[in-house]
């Protein structure tokens, strides 16, 4: 059966390595991004050079019409979807709660909350073997902040991260008996773009590895979780966290 995986977020970061080691496994990749057209652009030439298949799909994550665009545009140009990751994420300036407005709270939980549960909304609508499908699996990308809260930086964010781990625990019970599997992955200080400068050196001192990870290490994990490998694994989270 063909392998089709939507990563959302996948221009760059995790997503990007994500994209490339799915598409080297035999996935049809969907590259989402929001607006950085020319990074997704190079994934996707770099896939389809190398034998693969891949498209890219803009779509911010947290319109519900857009996502619905998304899968719809998936849906012709590849098929009924096997695999999302839910990948697509911000952070926010770093300062703590007493500084925040409600604008940067309530839009860091459009994106990584409401963002997340419309996608995997529109994937277990295509997999659920209830409704017609051949199930599937969805893998959330959470954030080792959901345990540390990430004080004095983003707490927000951090929140944002929990509210994903707790919505990978009760839609896994929901969906496992309709043939799709949800997990998550924790990743630690990943050397990524995401990072507001210096802040990764001044972290890596607190990872029992003393260094960042990288993208691709966090891609391996995803890729376990969505491959057959991990076919008795579901509610569960993998923490890439360098031993913290
Ligand atoms: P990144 O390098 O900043 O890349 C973010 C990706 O998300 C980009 O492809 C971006 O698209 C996309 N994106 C942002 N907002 C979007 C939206 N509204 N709709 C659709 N796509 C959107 O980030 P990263 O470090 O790879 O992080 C990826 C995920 O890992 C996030 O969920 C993050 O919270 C999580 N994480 C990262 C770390 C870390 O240390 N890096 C640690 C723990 C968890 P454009 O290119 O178009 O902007």
């Amino acid at each position: 059966m063909k392998k089709i995986v939507l990563i959302t977020g996948a221009s760059r970061g995790i997503g990007a390595a994500t994209a490339l080691l799915a598409a080297a496994e035999g996935y049809a990749v969907g590259i989402n991004y929001r607006e950085n057209r020319a990074a997704a652009e190079t994934i996707t030439d770099t896939i389809r050079q190398r034998g693969g298949e891949a498209m890219a799909i803009r779509a911010d994550v947290s319109s519900e019409n857009e996502v619905k665009s998304m899968f719809e545009q998936l849906d012709r140009e590849f098929g009924p979807l096997t695999a999302l990751v839910n990948n697509a994420g911000i952070v926010g300036e770093l300062m703590p709660l007493a500084a925040m407005t409600a604008d940067r709270i309530r839009h860091m939980f459009d994106v990584n909350v409401l963002g997340s549960m419309l996608c995997a909304r529109e994937a277990v609508r295509r997999m659920s073997t209830r409704s017609g499908g051949t199930g599937g699996v969805i893998v959330n990308v959470s954030s080792g902040a959901a345990k540390s809260g990430a004080p004095f930086e983003y707490i927000d964010y951090a929140a944002s991260k929990g509210a994903i781990d707790t919505f990978t625990m009760g839609l896994a019970k929901e969906v496992a008996a309709e043939g799709i599997r949800v997990n998550a992955v924790r990743p630690g200080f990943i050397d990524t773009e995401i990072h507001a400068p210096g802040r990764l050196d001044r972290m890596v001192n607190l990872v029992p590895m003393g260094r960042a990870g990288t993208a691709a290490e966090v891609a391996e994990a995803i890729l376990w979780l969505l491959s057959d490998k991990s076919s008795y694994t579901s509610g569960a989270f993998i923490d890439i966290l360098g031993g913290r």
